[in-house]
């Protein structure tokens, strides 16, 4: 069998990474007599937001007022540093140590800019798991593209009947791994949909071993 993770939102725990990067930004870049709570609630729905990182920074500058030169050394330091402030879901380091003794090959397939994702991968200690990393920014290609998971399943030599998808976006992830006949695992802890796409739910990893084992009875 192989395993195919996304990244944010799914091992990466990118809510609380963006909110600890956001408070030590404001300390470092803004007067600190502004709300913290106000620029860090928006700047973790901007970076949620699918648009470049310049234009996330520049929504902000225009929010809270940040002049030209602040707005471009915050963008500088994000993109450099916000691996640095990278969290994991609890139980993912488990679940990888868990497939690797098994045997299984792991690929990481996620949408963005390829020296960004692979700083968080490192910085979150995952990258010695994964045998390959696939991303966006270095195919030209994002998700929900078949091309993107094709692309990974190729490198794997993997084909998409011996092969689990496990993400946290319905439409990015368990949808066209669903459709190319992959099996589906949905990282959600907040929704009771189960769209038919979705084989399995995952709402915490200390569910992961038990799952993969009633994928691979079968
Ligand atoms: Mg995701």
């Amino acid at each position: 069998m192989y395993a195919l993770f996304d990244l944010d939102g799914t091992v990466h725990d990118k809510t609380q990474s963006l909110k600890a990067c956001a408070e030590s930004m404001h300390n470092k870049f803004l007067d600190s007599g502004g709300d913290a709570n106000q620029f860090i609630d928006e700047f973790v729905k901007e970076n949620c937001i699918i648009q470049p990182k310049a234009k996330v920074f520049e929504n902000l500058a225009s929010k809270f007022n940040i002049e030209p030169d602040i707005e471009a050394n915050m963008l500088k330091y994000f993109d450099e540093s916000f691996h640095n402030y990278s969290k994991r879901f609890d139980g993912v380091l488990e679940c990888m140590n868990y497939l690797k003794g098994e045997g299984v090959k792991i690929a990481c397939v996620t949408n963005g800019r390829g020296f960004f994702q692979r700083n968080k991968i490192k910085a979150l200690g995952l990258e010695c798991f994964f045998d390959v990393i696939v991303t966006s920014g270095e195919l030209s290609i994002k998700k929900p593209d078949p091309i993107i998971f094709n692309a990974a399943l190729e490198t794997l030599g993997a084909s998409s009947d011996n092969s689990v998808f496990i993400g946290d976006n319905l439409k990015a992830d368990m949808e066209p791994s669903k459709k190319l006949g992959m099996r589906t695992i949905w990282v959600n802890n907040k929704s009771d949909l189960k769209p038919e796409f979705v084989d399995y739910k995952l709402s915490s990893f200390s569910e992961f071993r038990g799952i993969w084992q009633a994928i691979t009875r079968r």
